[in-house]
């Protein structure tokens, strides 16, 4: 007999700070659960480093930079449903405090001005990919499918919305799970 084909989810962090993915993995030991119903391509939990075909990405972090964009017009590409997780993807969140501040007036205040760093010199290494004047949320760059609110949302909203949406049933989330801090 055929095994039922697996749901494949991608993940990916841009300017975020990881505490969303933290958050997945608080969900403990249904992770083990959730591994019988998905297998994962791009993520930080594994080491592939482009995301394959996809039924569902998952994207934390908004669009500061010309690799953000890139790995997030990849993931569009190719996941069925894109979902922007966490305050940071829907609007920019704590990355985009620099948004009202001049790029350049912002580096020359972290590197040297403010001292500390070593050498005080601007990056400029060709290999760091290029600054975008301000943060961008997801959903400016690309469609989203789903926006899962929260700084983070709790790993028991990340397992009802991701078991709803494996599980083929419209995410529905009750009123204490849709948190805005
Ligand atoms: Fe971190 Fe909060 Fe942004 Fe998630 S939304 S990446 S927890 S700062």
């Amino acid at each position: 007999m055929n095994e039922k084909r697996k749901i494949r989810v991608a993940t990916c962090s841009l300017a975020g700070c990881f505490g969303c993915h933290m958050s997945l993995l608080d969900i403990d030991e249904k992770l083990f659960d959730l591994l019988e119903m998905i297998e994962f391509d791009r993520t930080p939990f594994t080491d592939i480093k482009h995301c394959g075909a996809c039924d569902i990405g998952i994207v934390e972090g908004g669009v500061s930079n010309a690799e953000n964009a890139h790995v997030l017009k990849e993931f569009r590409d190719n996941c069925k449903i894109l979902v922007a997780i966490g305050a940071c993807a829907i609007n920019g969140n704590v990355p985009a405090l620099r948004n009202n501040i001049d790029l350049w007036d912002c580096f020359q205040e972290v590197y040297l001005y403010e001292g500390g760093l070593e050498g005080n010199q601007i990056p400029n290494d060709p290999e760091l990919p290029l600054p975008f004047d301000k943060v961008y949320p997801v959903y400016e760059v690309v469609k989203v499918d789903y926006f899962l609110p929260g700084c983070p949302p709790s790993a028991d909203t990340i397992w009802k919305f991701l078991t709803d949406l494996i599980e083929g049933r419209e995410p529905k989330l009750s009123y204490e799970m849709l948190r805005y801090d």
